[in-house]
């Protein structure tokens, strides 16, 4: 049987009671293929003693002792205070809740003591230890390390180890291997069988490191399995009907097709490397028999807009219709926007679709759309309602797709016959993540940003400082250029134990239009207004008819002005790193130095304080998200929730990334070879994932 297959109950286990079953349960616990996959937390060194003396030395005191005598101490509930001592020297134990230690610790005799120790009111002591008669020394010499697992209460370490070394003799003795042999050859590992009895019980540092080594392998191992599995799948269960397109051959410049062509000749610049090399991958894969699945990353402002512009272009010439989806109504109208603007000339017509637009002109739009006289639709999740029909849907662009979640990704994509698909992220994700949370996709980056963009100047500014920064914003409006300010709050009455202090984006509208910039227009945007009122002052501020764009996070996504040069975000300390950075790269967008300003408030947390110091010694998207990553572990990065972040048992992807790759090149190497696992030698993992799959559910 495989590990996963021990179904029997805990209670077939002698010394698990109903009560234990029921913690164990609450554990997660329910049956033996959970216990024997619960992994200690930590070992506790009994290979070598550690004497009273080196209690500050080492993490564990491990040392046989005399009981010198007993004390009592406290009023009205007493302590026992047990006096000890060893060839090196003295000190306490504290009996906390344990007065049954006074019959157990006879003055005179010798007990095995380990604990933590510290030095408090003069002397040594410990609260947190525990006793063992000195017969057992001799199991510990068969036990040199023992397991400590995460606890709950009502279970003890010591109940827990029995039950694990029980269910270990009895059940993990004939456990099948669930690796192929060649691989656990070709990489040194432990059987699956040695692996488990060694990481509850190892008999030495180097057999415990093997064991982590050989369970951490098996995880990543199946899950790049079953990656790769997902994007064979992809790929074998549909071929594009219709004939290939005449190849993009020499004739053509730098491989752009006719239209693209006509779209970059258009342009009052030239596409940089990064974007180039993007636009010929996505070539490449639309010409292929089998549909596109890929991911566009790129920091802020690299050009992604315009890449996925390009693949629409190139969707036509194949016939066929792009749907692009944005999170947020006013990004999807600026690109719309944009894309009337470029597209529209050469011939192409663009529609903007959201939940707002009206009966009348929606009907007339999906039967235009239906009918196949819409080339490019442009929308938020509008975009798969039921009544929505395309003529044919060839290629959908998700635009912040980690904003979306799975299943509006497959409703996109099932209004079309395998359309391609092309997500674009903002909010870079680092390698390892990427592999393991967007492993089946194939992936495009954008390094470059265009040239000519200056490193954006990021100051750090007091509360107090705040006139310093709105000075220096004077001086820039007085340049002709624009700002932003940014509040973490709407209003200010939401809940005024916590906002109490904080300035919020309504009235500091106010006092920035009456107050400090009077001489200037000053407009407001965030996410309560109707949608009428949002377009109208985003499309007065991008002509520049507002000069300074007071804000919540809603200008977080995409948006692009590129006149605007300040970004001034206020109370910082209360944004993500990940807002950070795009609220940053809202500005720096066009040729003139751009400058942000993170006004923190006087009483800042460690936290705050760490993210404030990322934003003003990175600038690269990718640096900010490796660091994010390091402050606040691989489940807050944006996207990877929604993703389907995978939490496995003993791996970490992020710390674990070099072993990741191994078994990713090895798991990928091996489908590439023998896609259908059918090679004797790759039978077991055809096994493992039929009768005992490793994880409940891969969502990618
Ligand atoms: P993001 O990658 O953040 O979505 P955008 O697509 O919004 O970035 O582009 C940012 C800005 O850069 C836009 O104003 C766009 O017109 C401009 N841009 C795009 N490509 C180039 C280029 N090759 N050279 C100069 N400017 C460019
Ligand atoms: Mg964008």
């Amino acid at each position: 049987m495989f590990l996963n297959e021990l179904r029997a109950s805990i209670n077939t286990l002698k010394g698990a009671g109903s009560q234990t079953c029921q913690i164990l349960a609450r554990l997660g616990i329910a049956d033996i293929a959970a216990l024997l996959s619960y992994f200690p937390r930590d070992w506790e060194d009994r290979s070598h003693f550690v004497s009273l003396s080196q209690w500050n030395q080492e993490r564990q005191v491990y040392t046989i002792a005399r009981v010198l005598a007993h004390e009592w101490f406290g009023y009205p509930k007493k302590t026992l205070k047990v006096h000890i001592e060893d060839e090196t020297g003295r000190a306490e134990l504290i009996c906390f809740n344990r007065p049954f230690l006074e019959k157990q610790l006879v003055v005179g005799k010798e007990f095995i003591i380990s604990g933590q120790f510290s030095y408090r009111y003069g002397s040594i002591q410990s609260t947190n230890f525990e006793i063992e008669n000195v017969e057992q020394v001799r199991t510990s010499a068969e036990f040199p390390f023992l397991p400590v697992y995460p606890l709950s209460a009502g279970l003890s370490q010591k109940t827990l180890r029995r039950l694990m070394y029980q269910a270990l003799h009895i059940y993990g003795k004939n456990l099948e291997e669930e690796l192929p042999e060649p691989v656990l050859k070709k990489y040194g590992l432990l059987s699956k069988s040695a692996a488990l009895h060694a990481i509850h019980f190892p008999k030495s540092r180097d057999e415990l490191e093997a064991a982590e080594r050989r369970i951490k392998f098996e995880e990543l191992f199946y899950l790049e399995v079953l990656i790769g599995r997902r994007a064979l799948e992809r790929r074998q269960e549909y071929r594009r009907q219709e004939p290939a397109l005449p190849s993009l051959g020499n004739s053509l410049s730098r491989g752009l097709s006719p239209l693209q062509q006509r779209l970059a000749e258009r342009l009052p610049f030239k596409l940089t490397d990064g974007q180039m090399n993007a636009i010929n991958e996505i070539n490449q894969d639309m010409a292929g028999p089998h549909p596109m699945a890929r991911l566009l990353q790129g920091d802020v402002g690299s050009g992604k807009t315009l890449v996925s512009f390009m693949a629409a272009l190139r969707a036509l010439e194949y016939g066929g219709q792009t749907a692009i989806l944005a999170p947020t109504e006013l990004l999807a109208r600026q690109h719309a926007e944009n894309a009337a603007r470029l597209l529209e000339p050469l011939g192409l017509s663009v529609a903007f679709l959201t939940g707002n637009i009206k009966a009348a002109g929606r009907s007339a739009l999906l039967k235009a759309l239906a009918a196949g006289q819409i080339h490019i639709v442009i929308g938020t999740h509008a975009l798969f309602s039921a009544d929505v029909r395309y003529h044919k849907l060839r290629l959908v662009i998700i635009d912040e797709q980690h904003r979306f979640g799975v299943l509006q990704r497959s409703a996109i994509m099932a209004k079309g016959d395998h359309p391609d698909l092309l997500m674009m992220s903002a909010t870079p994700i680092p390698r390892t993540l990427a592999l393991t949370v967007f492993g089946d996709l194939d992936v495009s980056i954008i390094k470059d940003v265009p040239p000519g963009r200056k490193t954006i100047k990021t100051h750090l500014a007091k509360q107090s400082n705040e006139k310093k920064v709105y000075d220096f914003v004077r001086q820039e409006l007085a340049a002709g250029h624009q700002a932003y300010f940014v509040y973490p709050l709407i209003e200010g009455d939401e809940d005024s134990s916590s906002s109490g202090n904080l300035k919020n984006a309504q009235a500091m509208a106010k006092r920035l239009s009456s107050s400090i910039f009077p001489e200037y227009r000053v407009a407001l945007v965030h996410s309560r207004l109707d949608e009428d009122e949002k377009r109208k002052t985003m499309t007065a501020f991008r002509i520049g008819d507002i000069h300074i764009l007071v804000a919540t996070s809603v200008v977080e996504v995409g948006v692009d002005v590129p006149n605007a040069t300040c970004m001034v975000i206020e109370h910082a300390e209360r944004f993500g790193l990940s807002a950070l950075h795009q609220l940053r790269g809202r500005v720096g967008r066009g040729q003139a130095q751009s400058y942000c300003f993170l006004v923190y408030s006087d009483r800042l947390t460690e936290d705050g304080k760490q993210r404030l110091k990322v934003m003003l010694e990175y600038s690269d998207g990718f640096a900010i998200a490796e660091e994010d990553l390091k402050l606040r572990g691989p489940g807050h990065i944006a996207g990877t929730v929604q993703s389907g972040y995978i939490n496995l048992g003993l791996a970490d992807p992020v710390e674990d990334s070099k072993l990741l790759e191994v078994a990713r090149e090895e798991a990928f190497s091996i489908l590439e070879r023998d896609p259908g696992l059918l090679a004797p030698e790759h039978l077991v993992i055809r096994q493992v994932l039929e009768r005992a799959p490793p994880f409940a559910q891969v969502a990618l």
